[in-house]
């Protein structure tokens, strides 16, 4: 993902709600363009590059970019963005006994939710269930350098 513009906001490129389905995404993509092309939009300077709204298509229109995307943003969108079903501790997650990288929790549908320590070292506090779309917050200290 190195190179990536993640700090802009998607949604807002496309003017699509986080809700929008894949349907509605191709459309806003099309909207976009034509708004902000530059040859259809000569009397002001182009607020937004073309190449984002390419960016913004390509991330969301991709079930697993989206997914990502979605994820490494919900820390920023804090009270107003999507709503993990519950809190945990981290002290209620098992160490995967394979992957020690990896603590899971079991989830209500029989799979279950997965962190790593990657992304508890990236500030990420939300796990996502392998077996269906729930996620919880998983309460922990943020790692200290000392
Ligand atoms: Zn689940």
């Amino acid at each position: 993902m190195k190179g990536r513009s993640y700090g802009v906001d998607f949604y807002k490129v496309l003017a699509l709600s986080r809700t929008a389905s894949a349907e509605e995404v191709k459309s806003a993509y099309h909207r976009a363009l034509i708004a902000h092309h530059p040859d259809k939009n000569t009397s002001k300077p182009p607020t937004i590059h073309i190449a984002t709204i390419k960016e913004a298509y390509e991330v969301l229109s991709s079930p697993a970019l989206r997914a990502l995307y979605d994820r490494r943003h919900q820390q920023k969108a804090g009270a107003t963005g999507p709503r993990p079903a519950q809190s945990v501790s981290l002290e209620e997650f098992e160490e995967d006994p394979i992957d020690e990288t990896v603590w899971t929790y079991p989830c209500r549908c029989g799979a279950r939710y997965h962190i790593t320590e990657d992304d508890m070292e990236n500030g990420i506090h939300i796990a996502g269930c392998s077996g269906c779309s729930e996620l919880v917050w998983v309460g922990f200290e943020p790692a200290k350098d000392d």
